[in-house]
């Protein structure tokens, strides 16, 4: 559907967000004629998506409170620059009544619905009342109005353990939690309470029978002001990671016609009942044992997931979005609308997924999005952008079509692969691997992840490639010595120390500073044909593994400018970018990208005393953040693992465990506090 006479009233749009969605509905103005202009906080004054709109307002400080979610700056620069229209992307004011009460008082446009429709969904009790008015299936459960605890108790016996406690104004999987029994309800519905008051303002929460083997199945609307409500077809969002989505597809798969038929029908009723305009989402949840659909909620704003949609459907939902807003009625009924083909969306966030998923923060070093047909990128940031502590850690979204759900996988994968991104950890890898597991291709549930890695998830080839980096590392160090550089950095790292004489195979030991401690790397070889041990330090649950690998490695001729090493690994020869400096390996595979910084024998045994004498004892801040619990008090006696502290930081909450068993010597925060990057929070004095 193309833009004809589409700019209407909404001549220049202010878009009261950042990063990748800034950039994308900066796309559709660009493609309607209409101005932009982008808002930043003092954190983004750079950020891309200030540079691509057409003018960009400052509207206060980094901290979310005195910026993006501040409704009356974001008014106050609308205002100013005169802007017909604000749109709200998702996350931050998408959903604020308090951004389209200003709206209407100051005769500027919401890109959205109305104030009643998103006051109506806001609340998950008065959505759930009103899906139930309309008999639309809700998982069963209780969502009155009395919320004493007595009562709250009751209805969680008559509704069968393990019971889901929700925040009535939760959103973004906060304020849930599980109860998988009675006893202990009460501890749970106070905590849950209390996050649900921090979070949003309201405690006022809904008990549901909790599903063991969910499906996130949602339906997309559009609306228009002339009393038309079609469907875009569903979703899938099954694949989730703390109740927050990873990977999305459209349309659903594995799932009965006539299911998706009703689920259609629901969504529309509810759109209808609402006179809903604009783009918004109804969210079931399907019931894998019971074969069962439910309604959720209702997402009043255009989702993180659109792009699915636009791509199976051909349908620009931010145009959309924007022509409603304008007083046009839709150009297509609901029997113009088809699904062609399947789209495969995955969320490229600036995360460690080996190292429990902690964001990362820091500057984009290198960045070259993937060219490919069936490919879209939407990403908001480039190289140079600096990721900061302040917003969530979602990079980029990565969105593959194809024919069929193979093909796009296959593209889906084929682009995770080559998107460039240095500077900063990112997820692709795992990623990647969600979506080349044997159980992808089988009906999804939102315990996929688990199921998939019960054991948390592991870079695949990360040993192998660390003894490739080590090998390089020893034949450009025999190439350096060769060329006669006696005296050099070379020579004097520790752990090098090749004694043997000429014929008998050099023995090389470096060690890796690894989360779990340090991994020894054994290399015996010379000239590019090595035997390579690597060991992994003994864990508290499992002892000291090793692997090993026969290696041949082609260095290129330092003439050739550009050109690959080769290595050769189980009879298969590949090309490898690597790069060294005096002390670090940088490899690049399609499947890996990795740096190393080995370390000689001394560094490491200095390394290993100093971490068990000072850093071992402690628990501090890796970013700054705001401390949600801390769950231990002076003189407690602790274990290795167990958490200490809760700590929320880029919108995630991170559970901080002590490093050593012993007793808490220090508590230097108490929940509420913020904290710097570096801040001690907990000193232990170790058992003996
Ligand atoms: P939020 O508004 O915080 O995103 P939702 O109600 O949309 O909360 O639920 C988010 C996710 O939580 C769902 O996609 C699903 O994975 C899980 N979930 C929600 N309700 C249930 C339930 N009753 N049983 C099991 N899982 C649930």
């Amino acid at each position: 559907m193309s833009a004809t006479n589409a700019t209407g009233g909404i001549k220049r749009l202010l878009i009261a967000n950042r990063g990748e969605i800034a950039c994308r509905v900066i796309r559709s103005c660009k493609k309607l004629g209409i101005e932009s202009v982008a808002v930043f906080s003092d954190a983004d004054r750079r950020a891309r998506h200030v540079q691509q709109a057409d003018l960009a307002c400052h509207i206060g400080g980094s901290a979310v409170g005195e910026s993006y979610l501040n409704a009356k700056a974001i008014i106050d620069a609308a205002l100013k620059v005169k802007a017909d229209a604000i749109h709200p992307g998702y996350g931050f004011l998408s959903e604020s009544t308090q951004l389209i009460s200003l709206c209407n008082q100051n005769g500027i446009i919401f890109v959205g619905p109305t104030l009643e429709s998103i006051a109506a969904m806001g609340s998950k009790i008065e959505a759930k009342e009103i899906a139930q008015g309309l008999e639309i299936p809700t998982v069963p459960g209780y969502n009155g109005e009395t919320q004493d605890v007595d009562r709250l108790q009751k209805e969680a016996e008559r509704i069968g353990f393990p019971v889901l406690i929700k925040a009535s104004a939760g959103g973004g999987g906060k304020g849930m939690r599980i109860v998988r029994q009675s006893s202990e309800f009460r501890e749970a519905l106070t905590l849950a309470r209390q996050e649900a008051l921090n979070a949003f303002g309201d405690d006022r929460v809904l008990l549901e029978k909790y599903l063991v083997r969910p499906r996130h199945i949602e339906v997309q609307l559009l609306g228009d002001t002339h009393g038309n409500v079609v469907h875009l077809f569903d979703r899938e969002c099954s694949i989730q990671r703390n109740y927050q989505k990873v990977i999305e597809e459209a349309p659903v798969s594995h799932l009965d016609m006539k299911v998706r038929q009703s689920l259609f029908d629901c969504a529309v009723r509810l759109g209808r009942h609402l006179g809903y305009r604009g783009a918004g989402t109804v969210e079931f949840i399907f019931d894998a044992d019971s074969q069962q659909a439910y309604f959720l909620e209702m997402n009043t704003r255009l989702q993180v997931e659109h792009p699915t949609t636009e791509l199976v459907t051909g349908i620009d939902l931010v145009e959309w979005q924007v022509r409603v807003a304008n007083g046009e009625a839709l150009a297509f009924a609901q029997s113009d609308l088809k699904t062609v083909g399947h789209a495969i969306e995955a969320r490229v966030n600036a995360e460690d997924p080996a190292n429990n998923y902690l964001p990362e923060i820091g500057t984009i070093q290198l960045y070259r999005e993937p060219v490919a047909e069936g490919l879209r990128i939407d990403s908001g940031v480039q190289q140079g952008s600096e990721i900061t502590p302040f917003y969530d850690s979602m990079l980029a979204k990565v969105i593959a079509f194809g024919d069929t759900r193979g093909l796009a996988s296959q593209r889906l994968l084929h682009g995770l692969n080559n998107f460039a991104i240095g500077g900063v950890k990112t997820n692709q890898e795992f990623l990647t691997s969600l979506i080349t597991r044997p159980a992808f291709l089988q009906e999804l549930t939102t315990q996929y992840i688990g199921k998939e890695f019960p054991q948390g998830w592991q870079p695949w080839g990360e040993q192998m490639h660390t003894a490739i980096a080590a090998c390089a590392f020893a034949l450009e160090q025999e190439h350096r010595t060769d060329a006669a550089m006696a005296g050099t950095p070379w020579q004097k790292l520790g752990g090098w120390r090749l004694t043997a004489s000429a014929g008998t195979p050099a023995v090389a030991r470096l060690w890796l500073q690894t989360n779990n401690g340090l991994r020894e790397i054994r290399v015996v070889g010379r000239q590019g044909k090595y035997e390579v041990q690597v060991i992994e330090p003994a864990a508290k649950d499992s002892p000291s593994t090793s692997a090993h690998f026969s290696i041949h490695l082609y260095r290129p001729a330092a003439t050739l400018a550009d050109a690959q090493w080769q290595v050769e690994l189980d009879g298969t020869r590949r090309s490898l970018d690597i790069a060294i400096t005096e002390k670090q390996v940088s490899i690049s595979s399609p499947r890996l990208r990795r740096s190393y910084r080995f370390i000689g024998l001394e560094d490491a045994m200095l390394g290993q005393a100093a971490a068990t004498k000072n850093a071992g004892n402690v628990i501090r801040a890796r970013m700054p953040g705001l401390i949600t619990d801390v769950l231990v008090q002076v003189g407690d006696v602790v274990e290795e693992g167990a958490t200490a502290v809760v700590m929320e930081a880029m919108k995630l909450i991170h559970n901080m465990p002590c490093p050593v068993s012993g007793t808490v010597k220090q508590v230097l925060v108490a929940a509420g506090d913020k904290v710097e990057d570096g801040s001690l929070l907990i000193e232990i004095e170790p058992a003996q």
